[in-house]
This record gives C-alpha cells, sequence and structure tokens, in this order.
C-alpha cells in the first residue's frame, strides 16, 4: 500500500532551537541539488526518503524503508501545532520537541508535551545544544551516536549529567523517557535524540527516528487516500502581483486546478473555484522576484501549496479545505463541522 509522508511539528520552550533545527534541515535543501534533494514546499519542507538514506548511511547500510520521506512543517512553536487540525485532531501526525540540554525543562515544555499527550501524536525529544558543552567534539552533520564515541572523558560526563538531570525531571513529571539507542521497547519510553541543530550533530539519528516512529505508530494514518483533496488553511494572504492567495497543506486526496473547493470561514463554508496550484520555484531558478512560483495542474498529499481562488472572501487560516469532488454536500457539511470542532476547542481553552 502506498503511503504518504508523515507531517512533522516542532514544539517546545522559546530559544530552545526549533527555528534553528528547521533552518538546518532546510539548509541542506538549498545548498545541494542532488537528486532526492530536500525541496522547498509552501509552509512546509520536505525530506525525500532518498536524502535520508545518504544522511543515514553509516548507521542503516542499505535498510530501506516503506516511506517516501518526512514533510516539516515550517512554522514552529505550539501555538500553530494546536491552531492546525485536521480530523479534530492535528494536523501534524508526528511531533519532535526540542529541550536545551543546558537548560532542561522549562514550562513551555511541559505545556507541550501535555498537547501532545492530548492530541496523542507520538513524538520524540531533542535534546538540542550539545555543542555548547565543554570540550565537545563538534564535527558538523555527524549522526550523534558517532559523534559521541568521539568525545573526552570530560565532555562525556558533563554531557551524562545535563542528560540524566533531563531524564531525572521528565520522570517525576510522569514520563519515562531515555536515549534512543538505549530503548528496548519504544511503546513505554519516549526516544531522546542529542542533537546540535546549529551543526546538524544528531540530524541523522533525529530523521531516522521519525520514519521509525512513522512505521511503528501510524501505518494506517498514512495510507495513502485517493479522491477530493483535504487539507488545511495555514495563511491567507496578499501576494504581488497575484492579489489575494491562500497557502495550504494538503494530507489527503488530489487536488486540481479548476476543481470546486470548500473553505472554512467564520461563517457559512466559502464555495469556490481553484484558479491557480502553486510551488514555490528552487531558488536558482529565480530570475525576477516576481516570477517565484510555478503552476502545476494538480498535486497530491501530502504537500503544502498556495492556491489562487475565485473568491476568498471571509477564509480563516486554520480553516479546514475540502475538494468538493462527486459529493459537495457532503464536502460541505464536513467544513462545517470542523469549523465547529475548531471553535468549539479553541473556546475549551486549547489554544494557546
Ligand atoms: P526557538 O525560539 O526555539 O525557535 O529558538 P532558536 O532556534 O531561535 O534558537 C535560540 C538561540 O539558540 C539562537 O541564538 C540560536 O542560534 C541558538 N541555538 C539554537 N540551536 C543551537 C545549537 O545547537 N547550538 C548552539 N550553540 N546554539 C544554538
Amino acid at each position: 500500500m502506498p503511503t504518504r509522508q508523515p507531517i512533522v511539528s516542532v514544539l517546545g520552550h522559546v530559544d530552545h532551537g526549533k527555528t534553528t533545527l528547521l533552518d538546518q534541515i532546510r539548509g541542506t535543501a538549498v545548498v545541494k541539488k542532488e537528486a532526492g534533494a530536500i525541496t522547498q514546499h509552501i509552509g512546509a519542507t520536505e525530506v525525500p526518503i532518498e536524502h535520508i538514506y545518504a544522511v543515514c548511511k553509516q548507521m542503516i547500510g542499505s535498510k530501506k524503508f516503506d516511506m517516501p520521506g518526512l514533510l516539516f512543517i515550517d512554522t514552529p512553536g505550539h501555538q500553530s501545532f494546536t491552531s492546525l487540525r485536521a480530523r479534530g485532531g492535528s494536523l501534524a501526525d508526528l511531533a519532535v520537541l526540542v529541550i536545551d540540554i543546558n537548560e532542561g525543562i522549562m514550562p513551555q515544555t511541559l505545556e507541550s508535551i501535555s498537547i501532545l499527550k492530548r492530541f496523542k501524536t507520538p513524538f520524540i525529544i531533542a535534546v538540542n545544544k550539545v555543542d555548547l558543552i565543554e570540550d565537545w567534539t563538534v564535527n558538523k552533520d555527524e549522526p550523534f551516536a558517532l559523534n559521541v564515541r568521539k568525545q573526552s572523558d570530560k565532555a562525556a560526563a558533563s554531557f551524562d549529567d545535563k542528560f540524566y538531570k533531563i531524564i531525572g525531571e521528565l520522570y517525576e513529571h510522569g514520563y519515562t523517557a531515555d536515549r534512543y539507542d538505549r530503548i528496548e521497547d519504544f511503546t513505554k519510553s519516549i526516544a531522546i535524540v542529542p542533537i546540535s541543530a546549529k551543526n546538524g550533530i544528531g540530524l541523522p539519528d533525529l530523521l531516522l527516528m521519525l520514519i521509525g516512529l512513522a512505521q511503528r505508530f501510524l501505518e494506517d494514518t498514512l495510507e495513502k487516500e485517493e479522491g477530493p483533496a483535504k487539507g488545511v488553511i495555514l495563511e491567507v494572504k496578499e501576494e504581488r502581483g497575484l492579489g489575494q492567495t491562500v497557502d495550504v497543506i494538503i494530507y489527503a486526496g488530489t487536488l486540481k486546478k479548476g476543481d470546486t473547493v470548500i473553505l472554512g470561514t467564520k461563517g457559512k463554508p466559502l464555495v469556490t473555484k481553484v484558479k491557480a496550484i502553486l510551488k514555490p520555484k528552487p531558488l536558482d531558478e529565480i530570475r525576477d522576484p516576481k516570477d517565484r512560483f510555478d503552476s502545476v495542474k494538480e498535486v497530491s498529499a501530502a504537500i503544502g501549496v498556495k492556491l489562487m481562488c475565485q473568491s476568498l472572501e471571509g477564509v480563516v487560516s486554520g480553516g479546514p479545505l475540502r475538494a468538493a469532488g462527486a459529493n459537495p454536500d457532503e464536502a460541505r457539511d464536513e467544513v462545517s463541522n470542523e469549523t465547529k470542532v475548531n471553535i468549539e476547542l479553541k473556546d475549551d481553552g486549547i489554544y494557546i
């Protein structure tokens, strides 16, 4: 059964390194242009499985996975995690919770964990900024599993001190967690991957753990859904030369140019037509700043795209999108219900 990429969100306390981690993941995209290179979507970054094979070669040899890659939502933080919803849960299938190893558990760390638990989103913890540990040997982009073996006794002892303090604190709050390479049963412990978002240390381990987590917990969710598109609105945006546009993540089905779509508004759902589906052009192909997008005929989940529609009146970010398909009334009801659920959850205080 073909699968789509899991959608991944990054959460954590302010300044613990969420943006740096996403920048690091994106960074490798822009520089390298080899086959299977990371590609920039609207509002998201795609890491294809070929890239993961390449950067994880030392760890996995020729092992292969039944998954096309990972799609990272570019906007970090639990606000975006909670406001981007699908099917009453989070749009994200998986999450990375970032903790600064030198600061440990902070209020927003705990808040993030309780949100992830509430949404039942499988997650891993990235313990970040290992490069700041005294005497730490930094080798850019190295898997943590290799990097850790090259450390002096002093650096290793300091790392263990800080690392086990975090595990202890998590335990006090009722969570069992351990270094990912020491876990036997992933259903019982939260996996922690030590990283340096700034230097790329541990990124291979992190990507691999996410793929592993998806294979273990998401097989059904990720089954590729045929049929009309389902998506979530990221943002309604005025785009120079294009007018009003809407950025969306499509998480199921296929969207075609000319499709009738139903979009969530504060009031009655808006029924409109897709005039254009736009993808960002690779950076080095942009000659004119006005010409930043490629227009495509059709896209399939999971993907982030910009849409031009006949109307976007009243459309709200965080709202649902459905292509009408053969059953427009049902699609409209779905949009209506989903919008209502979101508003109810908002009143329930789940929005941060
Ligand atoms: P956010 O608020 O969680 O998005 O945190 P940022 O990504 O903005 O990072 C906060 C600060 O920590 C910035 O000054 C980053 O450069 C720094 N930082 C993030 N990751 C690392 C890391 O791995 N090593 C070091 N030394 N600094 C980092």
